[in-house]
C-alpha cells in the first residue's frame, strides 16, 4: 500500500507512559477553542528512516532520551525561565546524549572528524547566532547563544568559532569525546555516499510565559560529508528561525534542500504574512517544496499549537505544555 507522503503529528501520536491529562487538541497538536496554555514546548530528535524492527530496547533508550530532554525544558518553562533558556538547556541535554546525532555521538565526515553545527534565535528581538563546522566545543548550541549575546556577527565557523567559545569561557574537548562506535560503523561502511545518511539531529522550540518564542538546532550534519561541508542547522531561516506573534521552528533533514528553499524563514511568512496555520504552512513546505524522505519539522506558534510534518519514515519528537501534556512519538 501507497504510504502517505508526509504525516502529520496528531493526538494519535504514541504516547509515553507519563502523558498528562488528555485535553482536546487540534489536528496540529494544540488547544481548540480553549485558553491557550501558559507555555509549551516541543522537540526533535532528527528525521529519517527509522526502522519499525528497531527493537524494544532502543525504542525505550530513545524515548528516555526525549523525555529527559523534554523534562528538562518543561521544569525550565513551569519556573518561569525563558524561552531561549528552555531550548538551550533541551538541546545541551540532547548534545549530551551519545544516542543523538549532536555534541557526543555525533557523525564523522569523510575525513573520519567530527564538525558540529548549530544555531538559536530569539523571536523577541530577531537576535540569533550560530556555529558551523567546530570540532572542539562540547556544546554547540550554548556557543551559537554566546555568538548571540556576544558579538554582532550571527555566524562564526571553524577555529575562529573555537577560538572564540574558548574565550568566552567554554572548555575545549578533543575530537574523541564525541566518539561513538556506531557512528564509527557507519563511517567505515561508507554510508552517506548515495545520499543523506545522518539522523539525530536535534532541535526544539519553546514559548514561555511572557509570550516569547525561541528557536534552536545542533547537528554533527550527515555521515561522510565533505570536511568544510556546512548544513541547515547553523543557518537562521533554513533550519532555524522564530518570530514573536508568528511562529518558532527546527528543521532536520537534507541540509541542502533546507538552506536552498529556506525552509523555516519560509515557513514563518507563511503563517505571519501569509495568515497560514502552522500546520498549514508546515505541509506546504514539507509536501510542496522538500522531496521526499528529505525530512521534517517542528513549529511552534504563539498559541501553543504545534505541527510536526515530516515525509520521512519517522522523526523522533515530543511536546509538553503548561496543561500537562507530555508527549513522545517516532514513527506516524
Ligand atoms: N539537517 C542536518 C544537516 O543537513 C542533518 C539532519 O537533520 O539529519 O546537516
Amino acid at each position: 500500500m501507497l504510504r502517505r507522503a508526509t504525516v502529520a503529528f496528531v493526538v494519535a501520536l504514541a504516547v509515553c507512559g507519563c502523558t498528562g491529562p488528555e485535553t482536546s487538541r487540534s489536528a496540529s497538536g494544540g488547544p481548540v477553542g480553549g485558553q491557550p496554555p501558559a507555555w509549551a514546548l516541543a522537540i526533535h530528535g532528527g528525521a529519517g528512516t527509522i526502522p519499525r524492527d528497531l527493537g524494544a530496547e532502543r525504542v525505550a533508550r530513545y524515548r528516555e532520551g526525549l523525555e529527559r530532554a523534554l523534562r528538562v525544558g518543561s521544569a525550565v518553562l513551569e519556573d518561569g525561565g525563558t524561552s531561549l533558556d528552555a531550548v538551550e538547556q533541551v538541546i545541551r541535554t540532547l548534545e549530551d546524549d551519545p544516542r543523538f546525532n549532536a555534541g557526543k555521538g555525533a557523525v564523522f565526515n569523510r575525513d573520519g572528524k567530527h564538525e558540529l553545527d548549530a544555531s538559536i534565535m530569539d523571536g523577541a528581538t530577531l537576535a540569533c547566532g550560530g556555529v558551523a563546522a567546530v570540532g572542539t566545543i562540547r556544546n554547540p548550541i550554548t556557543a551559537a547563544r554566546l555568538v548571540m549575546e556576544r558579538t554582532r556577527h550571527v555566524l562564526l565557523s571553524g577555529t575562529g568559532a573555537e577560538r572564540f567559545a574558548e574565550e568566552q569561557g567554554l572548555e575545549p574537548v578533543g575530537q574523541d569525546y564525541f566518539f561513538t562506535e556506531r557512528r564509527y560503523r557507519s563511517h567505515v561502511e561508507g554510508l552517506g555516499a548515495g545520499g543523506r545518511e545522518g539522523g539525530g539531529t536535534v532541535g526544539a522550540v519553546a514559548l514561555d510565559r511572557e509570550g516569547n518564542l525561541a528557536a534552536g538546532t545542533s547537528t554533527g550534519g550527515l555521515t561522510n560529508k565533505l570536511p568544510g561541508r556546512v548544513g541547515d542547522s547553523p543557518i537562521i531561516g533554513a533550519g532555524t528561525y522564530a518570530r514573536n506573534g508568528v511562529c518558532a521552528v527546527s528543521g532536520t533533514g537534507t541540509g541542502e534542500e533546507f538552506i536552498r528553499h529556506g525552509v523555516a524563514r519560509r515557513i514563518a511568512y507563511l503563517v505571519g504574512d501569509g495568515g497560514a496555520t502552522v500546520e498549514e504552512a508546515a505541509r506546504r513546505v514539507v509536501e510542496g517544496l522538500l522531496g521526499p524522505g528529505h525530512g521534517g519539522v517542528i513549529v511552534l506558534g504563539p498559541d501553543g499549537n504545534v505541527a510536526f510534518v515530516f515525509n520521512t519514515p519517522g522523526m523522533y519528537r515530543g511536546a509538553a505544555d503548561a496543561s500537562g501534556r507530555f508527549e513522545i512519538g517516532i514513527w506516524e
